[in-house]
């Protein structure tokens, strides 16, 4: 099972993406987790790709396709894997679509998550994401047992500095320019599936299993 995860910002990639892993034991592949990650730890990579994310930009395709190209490497994505938020350009695309060419494979399904702006909003102002293992609650929808930390792994509970309203402007629409052109070229290669995202947790992810189990 390969598989990407699409949607704009806040539409509910990452919580969806956490359940499918999940349940179907696969990798998941998350670059701006891994963006946040290696700035985190202080990563030269990280360090220069918050420059771009702060601001609600995106980072290059050539330093973004590096650290894909990189982690599909790995073992463990041989077989299966989860892309959550990549690719994002249609250079992206292109660039992955030649590595799964390498690895003599392509892909089973592209998962779109839509929601209206408004919701969009409302959810990026109410995100908080664990310092220490990347888990994403809610104020409102998905709170921590404890105020301000971590249900998972005891971590600290923090806002994303680019989950400001003018970054969440930008990002919105970098979301319609660059990258809603690739479900067109996804709905071309007949892999496209599109979901509503603006439906409690459990009913958006038991729309995606009506997809997934029959791949
Ligand atoms: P993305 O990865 O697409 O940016 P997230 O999964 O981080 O989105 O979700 C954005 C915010 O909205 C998070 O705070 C998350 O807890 C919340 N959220 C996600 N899906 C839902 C949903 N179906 N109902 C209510 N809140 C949601
Ligand atoms: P969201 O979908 O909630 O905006 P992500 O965690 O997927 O958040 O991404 C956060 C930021 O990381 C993006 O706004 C962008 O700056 C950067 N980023 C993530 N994935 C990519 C990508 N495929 N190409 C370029 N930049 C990316
Ligand atoms: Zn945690």
């Amino acid at each position: 099972m390969k598989i990407l995860v699409m949607g704009p910002p806040g539409a509910g990639k990452g919580s969806q993406s956490a359940k499918i892993v999940e349940r179907y034991k696969i990798p998941s592949i998350s670059t701006g987790h891994m963006f946040r990650e290696a700035y985190n730890n202080n990563d030269p990579v990280g360090i220069e790709a918050m420059k771009f994310i702060k601001n609600g930009n995106l980072v290059s395709d050539e330093i973004t396709n590096e650290i894909v190209r990189h982690r599909l490497k790995e073992e463990d994505a041989e077989r299966s894997f989860l892309l959550d938020g990549y690719p994002r350009t249609v250079r992206q695309a292109v660039a992955l679509d030649e590595m799964l060419v390498k690895m003599g494979t392509g892909l089973s399904a592209v998962i779109n998550i839509l929601s209206s702006n408004d919701v969009l909003f409302e959810r990026m102002e109410a995100r908080r994401v664990c310092k220490k293992c990347g888990a994403t609650y809610h104020l409102v929808f998905k709170k921590p047992h404890v105020n301000g930390v971590c249900d998972k792994c005891g971590g600290e509970l923090y806002q994303r500095e680019d989950d400001t309203l003018e970054s969440v402007k930008r990002r919105l629409e970098i979301y319609e320019s660059k990258t809603k052109p690739l479900l067109d070229y996804y709905d071309k290669k007949g892999i496209l599936y599109h979901i509503n995202g603006m439906q409690p947790f459990d009913k958006v992810y038991a729309d995606i299993e009506l997809v997934l189990r029959d791949l």
